[in-house]
C-alpha cells in the first residue's frame, strides 16, 4: 500500500476543505469495506484519506418537510432495521441482501452508492473500460458477470443495490462541496463512463455525499427482488426495484429499475408504461419483465442474466402489489 496522510475531521466543512481537485489528492473513508481493499490492491492510491465517521451531521435517518433524509453515514444495518424505512421495502430488501452482518454494520449508504465496480478487470487495475494489447478484456475475456443492458463502452455493472431502489423511489442524492450544496436525482447520480479517466458517478473529487432524500408520497407500493447465485458473501446477479402508484386495483403509474445488469441502474420505461391501467397479476407482471429485458444485448458469457432479470421484475412487481406468485 502507498503511504498516505490520514485526517479525521469533526465537521463537514473541515472534511470538504481536506479534499482536492483530483481523485489522487484525497479519498473519503466511511466504513472502509470497499476503499481499504482497493488501496491494499493498489487500485486506489490517494495521497490523503479523509475519515468522515466522526461527522455527526452525516448521521441519522429523519423525516423532514421535503421527505425522508437518510444520512450518508447511516449503516446498511440501520437502514435494514429503522422503523422510518418501513414504507420503503424496496430499500430495506436491498439492505437485507448485503452480506454479511459485519459488512452491514460497517458499510454505509454513502459508501454503497460510491463503491467502485466489482468487475474483475477493474479490480485487477485495468480500468473501467479495460483493454490490454489492443483487446477489450470484457468482450474478449470472461464476461459472465458483466452488463446486458445499457452497456458500451463500459461493460461493468453498477454494484450498488441501493441505487436502483433510490431511482425507483425518485430519490435525490445530497452532495456538498466547499462551494455549496446540490441535489442530484438518483437516476443522474450514476453515470456510464465513456473513458478510463471518467468516473461512474456524478460526484466530483472535491465533493461528499451527505445523504439522500426520498419523497414520502403516501401509498406508493414498492419492492426489490434480488436473484443471487447462492446465499453467500456476494453481490446479486440481477435485481429489480419497482414503485407503483395505484388507482384502486389498477396501476396509475409505475417505475421499474433493474440493478446489476448495466453500468448504471437501468430504468425500463416502456415496460413500466405498459402496466398503466392494468392490475398486477402473474401475467401482466411476467409480460412487464419480458418487456424490460427486450433491449438486452448480452455478451458472450452472460445471456443467462436476461431471463433472471425478467424474473426479478416479475417478482418485484408481484411483491409490491402484494400478489402471491
Ligand atoms: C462481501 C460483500 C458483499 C456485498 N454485497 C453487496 C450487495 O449485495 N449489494 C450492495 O449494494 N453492496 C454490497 N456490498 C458493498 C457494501 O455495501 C459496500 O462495501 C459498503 O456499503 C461501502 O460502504 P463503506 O462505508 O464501507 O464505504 P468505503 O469503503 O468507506 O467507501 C467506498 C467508496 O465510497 C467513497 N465514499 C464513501 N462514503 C462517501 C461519501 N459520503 N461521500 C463521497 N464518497 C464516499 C469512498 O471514497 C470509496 O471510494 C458488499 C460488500 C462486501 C464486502
Amino acid at each position: 500500500m502507498q503511504p498516505f496522510e490520514y485526517a479525521s475531521p469533526k465537521t463537514l466543512k473541515e472534511a470538504l476543505a481536506l479534499l482536492g481537485a483530483s481523485w489522487a489528492d484525497a479519498a473519503v473513508l466511511a466504513g472502509g469495506t470497499d476503499l481499504l481493499g482497493l488501496m491494499k490492491d493498489g487500485v486506489a492510491a490517494p495521497k490523503r484519506v479523509v475519515n468522515i465517521k466522526e461527522i455527526a451531521e452525516l448521521k441519522g435517518i429523519a423525516a423532514t418537510p421535503k421527505g425522508l433524509r437518510i444520512g450518508a453515514l447511516a449503516t446498511v444495518d440501520e437502514m435494514l432495521t429503522s422503523p422510518a424505512l418501513r414504507a420503503f421495502p424496496a430499500l430495506t430488501e436491498a439492505a437485507r441482501g448485503v452480506s454479511s452482518a459485519q459488512i452491514r454494520n460497517m458499510g454505509t449508504l454513502g459508501g454503497d452508492l460510491c463503491q467502485r465496480p466489482r468487475c474483475w478487470y477493474f479490480r485487477a487495475g485495468f480500468g473501467l473500460i479495460p483493454t490490454h494489447a489492443g483487446k477489450n478484456l470484457v468482450t474478449e475475456g470472461d464476461s459472465r458477470y458483466h452488463a446486458i443492458l445499457g452497456g458500451g463502452p463500459a461493460q461493468f455493472v453498477s454494484a450498488s443495490s441501493f441505487g436502483p431502489a433510490l431511482v425507483a423511489l425518485n430519490a435525490k442524492v445530497l452532495v456538498a462541496s466547499s462551494a455549496g450544496t446540490r441535489e442530484v436525482e438518483a437516476a443522474k447520480f450514476f453515470v456510464a463512463p465513456l473513458n478510463n479517466d471518467a468516473r461512474e458517478t456524478a460526484l466530483l473529487p472535491n465533493e461528499i455525499v451527505t445523504g439522500v432524500l426520498i419523497p414520502t408520497a403516501s401509498g406508493v407500493k414498492n419492492a426489490t427482488y434480488e436473484v443471487r447465485q447462492k446465499d453467500a458473501l456476494d453481490w446479486p446477479l440481477a435485481t429489480a426495484s419497482v414503485a407503483l402508484t395505484m388507482k384502486g386495483s389498477t396501476v396509475a403509474s409505475a417505475k421499474i429499475v433493474l440493478g446489476h445488469v448495466g453500468p448504471t441502474p437501468y430504468t425500463a420505461e416502456a415496460a413500466a408504461q405498459s402496466l398503466a391501467g392494468k392490475a398486477i397479476t402473474a401475467e401482466t407482471a411476467a409480460a412487464a419483465g419480458k418487456a424490460a429485458v427486450g433491449p438486452a444485448k448480452p455478451l458472450k458469457d452472460n445471456a443467462y442474466k436476461v431471463q433472471i432479470a425478467a424474473v426479478a421484475v416479475k417478482r418485484a412487481l408481484l411483491a409490491a402489489a402484494g400478489v402471491k406468485s
